[in-house]
């Protein structure tokens, strides 16, 4: 175990060529204090847990003293927002302070969010709120207990600095864990630019790294990226399986690793409906739950087009032509095991589409009634009370589940079996907006970050029964029900 002070660092993205980065040191908060310390992660770069209680970690994490071996820069790239291509975008408030290196030879970046202005900047003024530091400290870990590919963060520190959002904030640093903060933006910055120099070094870089099964290879850049498409497509199929809107799926919040990347308005669908819109400020609802699936396909178009200098056009649309079958594999089998079969059959697919449908019209929990069906019984007569009395039209209801009594009579699983096997699949709790609400009002209005505390634990295992806790996989309730997310963070 490492000590602050001895974290092995070897900051590969600093010795990229100037053009890809600007060096400059994070801006100090003013009398800076721990909000959290997040012991999970800091196992992720071999340091010791007991270090997030010493002094120095506070200063070394509001970005005020320097880690031993860290060369901080703010990384550039560029970006379609909402559809648009801005030119220049790049770090505005975040600042890598570099990558640490663990024994077992895996590479994790340490970036600071919320650290002050940088030459990318524009308008903002450097800084991240409280607020949206928690969310984002939530959601990484709720997303990795759920077995979602995501980035991570190790703490929270916090200053009485104010922040002027739509009201009066206080500022906060988020400690970002990624083996890779590459977006494809930072591939189209250069396309862009018409730099297919600095494109080809950044595609070699990123291959070295992270993909160097393909390093040797000569088509590496068009496998490279099927790669993103496959992680992309198999990370947007356990996104709609999970019921979660990422809010603003712009090609600068798009992981080069296929992570879930930048939490900003995100939502967990609560009542079933495909037109989720979780950020308030996106009013044509470019960005709704049933449309990210597309959007990652879009989003993948614009990464080949910038790939396009260095893979032939052919091999761009073979790669890109993966994506629907990639999803629709991945999101079946997800689906098949939501509902516990042993895998989908070709018959599954209107059972699954009626079932979703019902879900919307009577305006049903997802996760709650997933988690349900697996105490669905087989008997004849078995009335399955539980589920019915969730439906409006328990008619309806009945017609459904006659047919998936067929289905599972079929696949000849008991029924303890495949609730065991449904547990594992469909979470009972999730971090429901409310949830993440009354964490934030808690430290907010009181300092008090016990709350913070509880969801981690309850959200590293989010599929397991867990004594006492019930309360927090209810659904919403009335005064929350008209929480808005906007992207002011
Ligand atoms: P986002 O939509 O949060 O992913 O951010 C889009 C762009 O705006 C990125 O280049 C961010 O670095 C930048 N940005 C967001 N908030 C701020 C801020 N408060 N100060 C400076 N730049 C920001
Ligand atoms: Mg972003």
């Amino acid at each position: 175990m490492r000590t602050l002070e001895t974290l092995h660092f070897d900051n590969s993205f600093a010795r990229l060529p100037a053009a890809f980065y600007s060096r400059l040191s994070p801006t100090p908060l003013p009398d800076p204090y721990l909000v959290h310390f997040n012991a999970d992660a800091a196992g992720l770069i071999e340091l010791n847990p007991n270090e997030g209680g010493r002094p120095e970690f506070v200063g070394y994490f509001a970005g005020n003293q320097l880690l031993p071996g860290s060369e901080p820069l703010a990384m550039l790239y560029s970006g379609h927002q909402f559809g648009v291509y801005v030119p220049q975008l790049g770090d505005g408030r975040a600042i890598l302070l570099g990558e640490v290196r663990t024994r077992s030879g895996e590479r994790w970046e340490l970036q600071l969010k919320g650290a002050g202005r940088t030459p990318y900047s524009r308008d903002g003024d450097g800084r991240a709120v409280l607020r949206s530091t928690i969310r984002e400290y939530l959601c990484g870990e709720a997303m990795h207990g759920l077995g979602i590919p995501t980035t991570r963060a190790l703490s929270i520190v916090g200053s009485d600095q104010k922040v002027f959002r739509e009201t009066v904030e206080t500022a906060a640093v988020l400690l970002r864990l990624a083996p890779s903060h590459v977006r494809f933006g930072s591939f189209q910055i250069f396309y862009y630019r018409r730099q297919h120099e600095h494109l080809q070094t950044l595609a070699d870089d990123v291959i070295a790294h992270h993909f160097p099964e393909l390093a040797e290879k000569k088509e590496r850049h068009a496998l490279f990226l099927t790669e993103v498409v496959f992680r992309t497509a198999r990370l947007m199929a356990e996104w709609q399986a999970v019921g979660f809107a990422h809010g603003v799926m712009n090609t600068d919040n798009m992981s080069i690793l296929g992570l879930t990347f930048d939490y900003g308005p995100y939502g967990f669908m609560e009542a079933y409906d495909p037109g989720f819109v979780c950020n308030h400020s996106d009013h044509i609802g470019r960005y709704a739950f049933h449309r990210q699936p597309q959007i990652g396909l879009w989003n993948l178009s614009a990464l080949a087009q910038a790939l396009s200098p260095l893979i032939s056009k052919e091999a761009a649309s073979e790669a890109l032509d993966q994506y629907e079958p990639v999803f629709n594999a991945h999101y079946i089998t997800r689906m098949a095991r939501k509902l516990g079969f042993k895998e989908f059959q070709s018959g599954d697919a209107p059972l699954l589409v009626d079932l979703l449908a019902l879900l919307q019209a009577n305006r049903i929990d997802y996760t709650n009634f997933f988690r349900a069906l697996g105490n669905f019984k087989q008997a004849p007569g078995e009335k399955n009370a539980d589920l019915r009395d969730r439906f409006i039209d328990a008619a309806a209801f009945d017609a459904w589940a006659e047919r998936y009594r067929a289905r599972l009579l079929a696949d000849g699983a008991r029924d303890e079996e495949r609730k065991n096997a449904m547990d594992r699949v469909n979470p009972k709790y999730i971090l429901r907006n409310y949830l993440a609400q009354t964490a934030i009002q808690k430290a907010t209005l009181e300092r008090n970050y016990t709350e913070i505390d509880r969801l981690l634990t309850l959200l590293k295992r989010p599929f397991d029964e867990q004594p006492d806790q019930d309360h927090y996989a209810a659904p919403p309730p009335e005064w929350a029900k008209g929480i808005q997310v906007s992207c002011s963070s």
